[in-house]
């Protein structure tokens, strides 16, 4: 018996959703090759999906966001397709897209080498901060978060780098942490126990947001003990014993008991070659199929979520991208197999509208959804009370999203339609 083996690099958010969608709808509508098995390998470095969504919380208080409801084992959330699925605690180290294998290196330090016959790459980003990225392992990261449990307490200086959604949730739940909630029409903490400053690149915060959403989300840090400096970068972050000196951009410097760098992400791409990558290190694929062109690549080789060139990012988005991909690799295998493509691409088309929903304390938060305004009641209903576990978490682990395939209807390809395939 031949084994073919679609192999998914990365076991988080798209990552999971993936595999699951491969062994409920991929795999059964295969044409039947004799003497040939397909399955499933899912390559993530740690055994646990990690709810990253929850980390601004989670930094904060283990009590708030107790480890069970944060992380949980991959491997059994699979064990509906025990016979097809593989799970490998390892990391990718170099893709031969001619050979079409992927080098790994096993969370015991074995070299693998995974022969496929289709590819999913969804290695996502890291973070600047230790804070929110899970590397080898979850007890690695509680270990990071319990340190930085300890030293927040006794804070009374804390810079946030970055007022993205990460840095603005973050100096939300911190300065609440700290200095407490004002009382039902106050402004500001009475006595505040720690300056909580949050430096915004730009002259307004939450780039995807209205400036009039950024400014109502200054006015809930502010009734937490908490500012914003605008216009500003952070140059530089240089920690010595319990302090940290931050240079800004405006020459001025800053001393800081605790220091959180909430500037950027970088793509987990450095197992790829240089000419798989756009400039912004992110995989390069064609902005419609989500396949990756690149000749070096070989055949059936796809990119989903923050890796990938064709995303601004987040989970929401992944909804979107998913299906695309799992569709257009169904297309490819079944040409594979049978000489001939059972249908057209499916295509995927950004969703670019103004949404972001961002708590700000466990009370108050901002937002909006499909371009207009969420009052701030609804983003605490909907994100603010746990940051989604109760709704997605188990389902997300799962693949519940993905237990029924996505319906689509295939377009007429026009013209104009064949002129939009380009590369991201
Ligand atoms: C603090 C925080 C809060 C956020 N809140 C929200 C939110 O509220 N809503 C929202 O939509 N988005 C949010 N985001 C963004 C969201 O987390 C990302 O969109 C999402 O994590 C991307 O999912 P992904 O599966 O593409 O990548 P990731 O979640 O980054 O996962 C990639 C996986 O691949 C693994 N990996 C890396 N390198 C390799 C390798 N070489 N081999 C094998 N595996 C590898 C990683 O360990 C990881 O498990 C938040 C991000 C942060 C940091």
């Amino acid at each position: 018996m031949t084994t073919e083996t679609i192999l998914v690099l990365g076991g988080s958010f798209a990552g999971l959703s993936a595999a699951h969608y491969a062994l409920r709808h991929t795999i059964p509508q295969l044409p039947k090759k004799e003497g040939t098995k397909y399955t499933v390998t899912l390559v993530n470095p740690s055994k646990d999906f990690w709810w990253r969504i929850g980390g601004p919380r989670e930094i904060v208080s283990r009590k708030m966001m107790p480890v069970n409801k944060t992380y949980y084992p991959i491997e059994p959330a699979f064990a509906y397709a025990k016979d097809q699925f593989t799970f490998i605690q390892g990391t990718a180290t170099h893709v031969d897209g001619a050979g079409q294998t992927v080098s790994i290196t096993t969370a015991s330090g074995e070299q693998k080498s995974i022969p496929y016959v289709a590819l999913i790459i969804a290695t996502g980003i890291s973070t600047a901060s230790p804070l929110f990225t899970q590397g080898a392992s979850a007890a690695e990261l509680q270990a990071t978060h319990e340190a930085f449990q300890k030293s927040l307490p006794n804070a009374k200086t804390v810079v946030i780098g970055g007022a993205g959604p990460v840095g603005v949730e973050s100096a939300g739940e911190i300065a609440e942490f700290l200095n407490g909630k004002p009382g039902f029409l106050g402004s500001a903490p009475k006595n505040p126990k720690a300056k909580v400053t949050l430096i915004c690149g730009e002259k307004k915060m939450l780039p995807i947001l209205r400036e009039s959403i950024s400014q109502q989300a200054e006015k809930f840090l502010n009734r937490l003990g908490a500012n914003v400096v605008y216009n500003t970068k952070v140059v530089s972050a240089t920690a010595a014993g319990d302090k940290t000196t931050i240079t800004l951009s405006d020459g001025q410097t800053m001393e800081a008991d605790i220091y959180i760098d909430a500037t950027g992400v970088r793509p987990n791409t450095s197992f790829l070659s240089k000419e798989w990558l756009d400039n912004r290190n992110r995989v390069s694929c064609n902005a419609k199929t989500l396949r990756v062109e690149t000749a070096s690549a070989g055949p059936r080789v796809y990119v989903l979520g923050d890796v990938g060139s064709y995303t601004r990012g987040g989970v929401v988005d992944q909804a979107d991208a998913i299906p695309v991909v799992m569709t257009n690799l169904k297309t490819d295998l079944v040409a594979h197999i049978s000489g001939k493509a059972p249908g057209p691409d499916r295509t995927y088309t950004p969703n670019l509208k103004e949404q972001q929903i961002c708590p700000i304390g466990t009370s108050k938060g901002v937002g909006a959804f499909g371009g207009r305004p969420v009052p701030s009641l609804m983003v605490w209903g909907i994100k603010g009370r746990d940051y989604l576990i109760g709704m997605l978490a188990t389902g997300t682990v799962n693949g519940d999203q993905y237990k029924k395939e996505k319906a689509w209807k295939p377009q007429p390809v026009t013209a104009a339609g064949q002129a939009g395939l380009s590369s991201g």
